[in-house]
C-alpha cells in the first residue's frame, strides 16, 4: 500500500499522536503532519510533535484548559466551525489527538459531524497513554496463568458520579490489571473504594506521569499505604494509573 499517495488524496486525517514523545509517533502520523496545511490540536499536544508540521502550516489550539470556563458544547461548535471552514478551503487538515483517537479522545461528536456533512476522513492510530506507560515502565499487563486480560477505565467524574470500581473488583482480584485514565487527582478516593471492596492490600498502584517525556515520573505504592488518612502523595499530571496484584514494574529502582 502506498501510504504517502493515500494521504495526499485524502485531505482529512484524525491522528493519534501517542503519549507525547515524537519518537513514538507512527510513520504514518509523522507523514500526515509533514503534509498538513492546518493542524487542529488538543491541550496535551507537545510542541515537539507539532514541530513536524511545515513551518507555514496553521496550528490551531482547540484544547480545553482546566477550569477555562468554556462550555463543552460551545467548544465543540467552534471545532465543527473550524472543520467546515478549512474543509471548504480545501486545506489538508490534521486533527491531532493525544495517544490514540479512539481512547477517551472525544471523537464521537466530531465523527458524527463529519459523517453528517459527508466529509471523508481517515483515522491514524496512536499509542495510547496506558499502553505506552506499561511498556516504558516494564509492567506486563498480561502474564500467563496469572493475568489473562486487562481493563481500562477513567476516573473522571461524569455528572458528579464517581467511578464505581465494584464492577472491576472481581477481575482485579483474579489478577487482571486495571488502567485508569484521568485518575491522578483522585488517587485517595480510588484507594478508599478499593479498600472497601476488600481488594488485597498488597495491590500495586503505579502512577506514571508525563509518560515518554523528559519529565516522566514513576511512583509505586501499595494499597495499604492509603489506609493512613493523611497519605497524599504529590502527583504530576498528566498521569495514568495502573493497578494490579502482579503489576510490580520490573525496572523499579
Ligand atoms: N486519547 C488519549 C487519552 C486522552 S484522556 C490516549 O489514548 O492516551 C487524557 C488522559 O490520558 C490523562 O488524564 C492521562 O490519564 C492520560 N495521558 C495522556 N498522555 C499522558 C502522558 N504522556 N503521561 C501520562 N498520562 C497521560
Amino acid at each position: 500500500m502506498n501510504y504517502l499517495s493515500q494521504i495526499q488524496v485524502n485531505n482529512i486525517s484524525i491522528v493519534g499522536s501517542g503519549p507525547g514523545n515524537p519518537e513514538l509517533l507512527t510513520l504514518r502520523a509523522a507523514r500526515a503532519l509533514e503534509l498538513a496545511e492546518v493542524v487542529l490540536y488538543d491541550d496535551l499536544s507537545q510542541t515537539s510533535v507539532l514541530a513536524l508540521a511545515p513551518k507555514n502550516a496553521l496550528l490551531v489550539d482547540v484544547g480545553k484548559r482546566f477550569n477555562d470556563g468554556v462550555d463543552q458544547d460551545e467548544r465543540q461548535q467552534t471545532i465543527h466551525h473550524l472543520w467546515l471552514t478549512y474543509y471548504n478551503q480545501k486545506k489538508r487538515i490534521v486533527r491531532l489527538k493525544g495517544g490514540d483517537p479512539m481512547v477517551f479522545g472525544k471523537v464521537y461528536e466530531e465523527l458524527t459531524f463529519l459523517t453528517q456533512n459527508h466529509i471523508e476522513y481517515e483515522i491514524i492510530p496512536g499509542i495510547t497513554a496506558g499502553l505506552s506507560a506499561a511498556a516504558l515502565f516494564s509492567i506486563p499487563l498480561t502474564i500467563r496463568d496469572k493475568a489473562q486480560g486487562f481493563m481500562v477505565t477513567t476516573a473522571q467524574k461524569i455528572k458528579s458520579q464517581q467511578t464505581q470500581l465494584s464492577g472491576y473488583a472481581p477481575l482485579l482480584a483474579q489478577g487482571h490489571p486495571l488502567i485508569i485514565y484521568m485518575g491522578g487527582t483522585q488517587l485517595a478516593s480510588l484507594a478508599k473504594q478499593l479498600l472497601e471492596l476488600n481488594i488485597s492490600e498488597q495491590l500495586y498502584i503505579n502512577v506514571l506521569s508525563n509518560v515518554s517525556m523528559p519529565t516522566q515520573q514513576q511512583q509505586l505504592f501499595q494499597l495499604h499505604q492509603f489506609k493512613q488518612a493523611d497519605f497524599m502523595p504529590e502527583i504530576a499530571l498528566p498521569a495514568v494509573v495502573i493497578l494490579g496484584l502482579y503489576a510490580k514494574p520490573f525496572n523499579y529502582a
